[in-house]
């Protein structure tokens, strides 16, 4: 399709690597623009979409 190698959430930026960054919460596949790194454990990094991040902001204010 037209959309394949687009980034899920803004759908406009085109992964060079045609793969993009996947949300390692809802598993879409995000540009750079869209996500963002996440440290967890051992000093490795989980991929978050601006999406989920949302969903996690808004979880902790509570
Ligand atoms: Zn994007
Ligand atoms: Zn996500």
């Amino acid at each position: 399709s037209d959309k394949e190698g687009l980034c899920d959430i803004c759908q406009k930026v085109k992964f060079a690597d045609g793969i993009g960054h996947e949300c390692n919460f809802c598993h879409l596949h995000s540009c750079a623009r869209c996500g963002s790194k996440a440290p967890i454990k051992n000093g490795k990094f989980i991929w978050i979409c601006t999406l989920c991040r949302k969903k996690q902001d808004l979880l902790k204010k509570t």
